[in-house]
């Protein structure tokens, strides 16, 4: 049984219909990164951020598990496998794995702006629709946020996420342009002897990496071949 950490991003979810971050579309087109998602957006306009977290809410919920998260679900069967995400949909849960780090936080959930450690799970403040709106409140009657870690705030997941990169037997990358930090600078903690793969029709650059061989597919293709090789 081998430690495997897989690190994903936004590409492994693109063929559950959940665009990727340049492909995002919507409010994206219409208004910048720092009007939808940073604190000072939220100050700014916070209806125009939780409208754009709510949209994206309802995508990310209807979306289904691919043949890849389906796939990297399996691979529990024969090994350890540490989910690393950058994305804040819920398709690796959905597809069964159970070990999955959320570094950028989770559409499904809603904390207050004043004490962080109230998190809320969208089901108990809005089952119906889904969506938090100004005025919606903590139990200490402050106001509502996505549960996203936007630009320019910490990650608090990223240490544990070192951690676990360093015990990797093998290492697998799917679906992420590694331009984003500190989830992009991960891979480096890998140990130089542990063997590391990235699945990804456009591989971003890696070079100097040792020990890396890549794919060049979509994950769909790609990830459930590996999977098969590892298991079998
Ligand atoms: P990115 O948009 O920067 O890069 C996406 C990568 O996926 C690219 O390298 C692209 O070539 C690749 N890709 C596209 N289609 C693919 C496919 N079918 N199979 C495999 N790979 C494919 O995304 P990122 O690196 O994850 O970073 C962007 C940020 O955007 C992250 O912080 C993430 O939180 C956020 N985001 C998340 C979601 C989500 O939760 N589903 C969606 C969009 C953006």
């Amino acid at each position: 049984m081998a430690n495997i950490v897989v690190l994903t991003g936004a590409g492994i979810s693109a063929e559950s219909g959940l665009k990727t971050f340049r492909d995002l579309g919507g409010l994206w087109e219409t208004h910048s990164v720092e009007d939808l998602a940073s604190p000072a957006g939220f100050r700014k306009n916070p209806q125009l951020v939780l409208d754009f977290y709510n949209l994206r809410r309802k995508q990310a919920l209807e979306a289904q598990p691919n043949a890849a998260h389906l796939a990297l679900a399996e691979l529990e069967k024969k090994h350890h496998v540490q989910i690393i995400t950058q994305n804040v949909d819920d398709l690796h849960e959905r597809a069964g794995s159970s070990k999955v780090l959320h570094l950028h936080g989770e559409l499904r959930k809603v904390r207050s702006t004043q004490d962080a450690s109230l998190i809320y799970d969208i089901d108990e403040i809005d089952p119906e629709n889904l969506e938090i709106h100004v005025g919606c409140t903590c139990e200490k009657g402050s106001q509502l946020r996505p549960h996203i870690v936007w630009f320019g705030e910490m990650v608090p997941e990223i240490e544990k996420a070192a951690e676990l990169c360093r015990t990797a037997d093998f290492f697998l990358v799917v679906g992420t342009s590694l331009m984003v930090f500190p989830a992009a600078a991960l891979i480096h903690e890998v140990p130089a002897a542990t063997r590391k793969c990235i699945i990804d029709p456009n591989l971003p650059d890696v070079s100097g990496i040792p020990n890396l061989y890549t794919i060049q597919e979509k994950a769909t293709a790609g990830v459930p071949r590996l999977v098969e090789k590892l298991l079998g």
